[in-house]
């Protein structure tokens, strides 16, 4: 069976892909301390690495940049609420194999630990770098939003937003998602800022393309 390790120093998140994984089948252990990764992966026979960037001690390009300088070649899936071009193109050319954005459905992660562990060649995230939603579309290289035809100025956390709501389209996402996805951990959770921007974003990409969702969050409609 594959076994798989998993860098991430969130418990809840570890453990629902521990959880995942072992239903599926496949041997895992958790590292949650950067500093750690190397010496795990080096001192187990693992498959396939599952890397959080955000970890502490030693973030994971760190890490990545580590492995592949000793010659580890093993798939690496990049595992991040980091979803910025850059990060992603720094994450591929830096030697993963793959990245996926949190929040994520298990589901997607282990198709793309799948074509990993079958040797497929890298799927570059080409077809990313536009997104596109009922008459919404994000330019991620450009940062241009258009609406229609029309050309809609959205300043940095507007825009993350925007796309975090694109990835998603049709998915309840929490304040608390848009919180940590747009503004990161140390932003005040009792702050009502997501409120704000998703306002912001009514006026600029129409009024109806964000429901709330009462007691659960926001949805982008399909
Ligand atoms: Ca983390």
């Amino acid at each position: 069976m594959p076994n798989i390790l998993i860098a991430e120093d969130e418990p809840r998140i570890a453990s629902f892909i521990e959880k995942g994984l072992r239903s599926q089948g496949f041997t895992t252990a958790v590292v949650a301390d950067g500093l750690h990764v190397l010496d795990v992966a080096q001192s187990g026979s693992f498959d396939l690495l599952i890397l959080d960037l955000g970890l502490p001690g030693k973030d994971g390009f760190q890490v990545l940049e580590e492995l592949r300088g000793q010659g580890e070649d093993f798939p690496v899936i990049i595992l991040s609420a980091r979803s910025d071009i850059h990060d992603k193109i720094a994450g591929l050319e830096g030697g993963a194999d793959d990245y996926v954005t949190k929040p994520f459905r298990f589901e997607e992660l282990l198709a793309r630990i799948r074509v990993r562990l079958r040797g497929a060649r890298p799927v570059r995230e080409a077809q990313e770098l536009v997104l596109k939603t009922g008459n919404v579309m994000l330019d991620l290289r450009t940062r241009q939003v258009k609406v229609g035809d029309r050309l809609v100025e959205l300043p940095a956390r507007e825009f993350t937003m925007a796309e975090m709501f694109c990835r998603h389209p049709g998915q309840v996402i929490s304040r608390e998602q848009l919180l940590d996805y747009v503004w990161g951990y140390d932003y005040n959770p009792g702050s009502n800022i997501v409120d704000v921007y998703v306002g912001y974003l009514r006026k600029k990409l129409g009024s109806k393309v964000i429901e709330t969702v009462r007691g659960m969050g926001y949805r982008l409609r399909i």
